[in-house]
């Protein structure tokens, strides 16, 4: 296989212009519409080559106060909260429009940066994210509360009428992770700003440039200065942000760990919060699963982004009188696999995020060897440059084992076999966390009374990893607290204030 390996990253390829000119600008935080170059330099790897694309500035704690003042200063003065919701919504519009005409430049950067394929980076970070920033963008026009009449006993002549109103919940702090930077920074932002909040998104020090691009392209179409800060960093600056008592609301993507962390900070000051946390998920195949037509689906469940999906399916519970057939199929589909830079048109595998990421993902499957489980294909780092790391499929397993009680963020999938449907589902439900799970069957009768048993925040079935704007998404157990997307996203970046008038 490792001759199938090319980690020439985007050497020799010409990058789209104005991603090629965004590398070479001093980069940093973004505060009040300026980036902040003259701190300590952090270096930024192409995973495909392992070569420095790019040096960014990382925030200082004055920087980090000085983020959180800009954006309070913003919040409190109303340049953007007491806008009309149609002006927030027309130029939230305006910057959908520039992140799709910007979509070459945005996709080559998130690939060169991420490693990802550009096809997916096209359709995934660009395509989708697109579409969630107008869905969103509509709502700051659909913001309400309720009208209602009080029962308290009044004395005679006097009158009241009660209702409430949805306010923004002042300045937001978005925390996020490498795998989808700039999707899900606007997953954050794009709510928090229809809402009329101010917000300031620290991404993951691996993965930043994109989210500095895509602030800049809010200044664009007319978003303030200091309504949408980028704050470059650690979890030092993460932890400083998520602290401050300024900021009203976090919400995070990344880790439990991290998650659990900022959940604590936030609770100092009582702030709001929301967690969208990591994730082991189970894929249920029964007896009646047709693997066969659906095995390019199923193989992005648990290979999309090389793994590094939340919502990657990676404990696949099949049933036993299928279960040698099914190994057989995802194991020679694998095979014919080719892998690439992310430029490569061919590949349909490319590299992980970082070398860091990439040896713990071997280290998780070392141990399942060590635990006695079996590697039909896959699970060596290959030589060569880049981080690159096989589709690796394990056979018997057991729940007991650490590689499949751990999220491995990777492309591993652990395959093991059951006999009956209450077996599928409860192996499916022992785990710590609870994100996503998919059903595989055509019998529809199971598939309705199989769905409510499985303990995670969005189950699929005959599919895995579809998400739309429209969907809540969010985690069971140790997979997180509170919804994104929805019709009621909005509401999760607002204060409910009751009004009482005498009349
Ligand atoms: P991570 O938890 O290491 O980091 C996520 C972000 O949190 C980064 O910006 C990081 O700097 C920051 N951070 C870390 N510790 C912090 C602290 N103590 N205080 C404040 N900020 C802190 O995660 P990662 O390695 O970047 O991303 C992978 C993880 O993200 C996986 O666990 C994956 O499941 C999860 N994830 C979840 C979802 C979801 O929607 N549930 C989506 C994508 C990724």
């Amino acid at each position: 296989m490792n001759n199938q390996i090319r980690g020439d990253g985007a050497r020799g390829l010409d990058l789209p212009s104005a991603a090629a000119a965004f590398l070479k600008r001093e980069l940093g935080s973004l505060i009040d519409g300026k980036v902040v170059d003259r701190e300590a330099m952090v270096d930024v790897f192409d995973p495909a080559s392992g070569e420095v694309i790019a040096r960014v500035s990382t925030a200082s704690p004055k920087t980090v106060e000085a983020a959180v003042q800009s954006a309070h200063k913003a919040f409190e003065d109303g340049r953007w909260r007491m806008l009309r919701p149609a002006d927030r919504e027309r130029i939230l519009l305006r910057f959908a429009d520039l992140v799709e005409k910007n979509g070459d430049e945005l996709a080559a950067l998130e690939t060169l940066n991420q490693g990802k394929s550009v096809r997916i980076a096209r359709m995934l970070d660009v395509g989708a994210t697109v579409e969630f920033m107008r869905y969103n963008a509509g709502l700051a026009t659909k913001m309400s509360g309720e009208t209602f009449d009080v029962s308290i006993p009044l004395p005679p002549g006097a009158k009241y009428t009660a209702y409430t109103r949805r306010e923004p919940v002042g300045v937001v702090a978005g925390i996020t992770p490498w795998n989808f930077p700039m999707m899900i920074a606007l997953w954050k932002a794009i709510p928090a700003l229809a809402a009329g909040c101010s917000i300031i998104v620290k991404p993951s020090p691996v993965t930043p440039l994109t989210t500095l691009r895509v602030a800049e392209l809010a200044l664009e179409a007319g978003v303030p200065p200091g309504v949408f800060n980028v704050l470059m960093g650690d979890a030092e600056a993460g932890s400083a942000l998520a602290s401050h008592p300024l900021v009203r609301k976090v919400s995070i993507t990344g880790s439990t760990r991290a998650g659990k962390a900022v959940a604590h900070a936030a609770i100092e000051n009582l702030a709001h919060f929301t967690l969208e946390l990591g994730g082991k998920n189970p894929a249920i195949f029964l007896q009646d699963a047709d693997y066969p037509s659906n095995l390019h689906m199923i193989l992005m469940s648990a290979f999309l982004n090389q793994g590094q999906v939340c919502a990657a399916a990676s404990r696949f519970y099949v049933h036993r009188s299928i279960h040698d057939g099914f190994v057989d199929a995802v194991t020679s589909a694998i095979g014919k696999m080719r892998y690439g830079s992310g430029f490569d048109p061919e590949a349909q595998m490319t590299p992980l995020v970082s070398s860091a990421h990439r040896d713990n993902v071997a280290r998780l499957v070392d141990m399942a060897r060590d635990e006695g489980a079996i590697v039909t294909t896959g699970g060596r780092v290959p030589d060569g440059p880049g981080y690159f790391y096989p589709c690796t499929v394990i056979t018997n397993a057991n729940n007991a084992m650490q590689h499949v009680r751990a999220e491995i963020f990777g492309p591993v999938l652990s395959v093991i076999p059951f006999d009956t449907d209450d077996e599928a589902i409860s192996l499916a439900n022992e785990s710590s966390y609870g994100l996503a799970a998919s059903l595989w069957t055509n019998d529809l009768r199971k598939a309705m009374n199989l769905v409510p048993r499985i303990q995670a925040g969005t189950v699929w079935v005959n599919s895995h990893n579809v998400l739309d704007p429209h969907m809540p998404f969010g985690g069971y157990k140790q997979s997180g607290m509170g919804r994104e997307f929805g019709a009621r996203a909005l509401e999760a970046y607002t204060d409910l204030k009751s009004v009482c008038i005498a009349h």
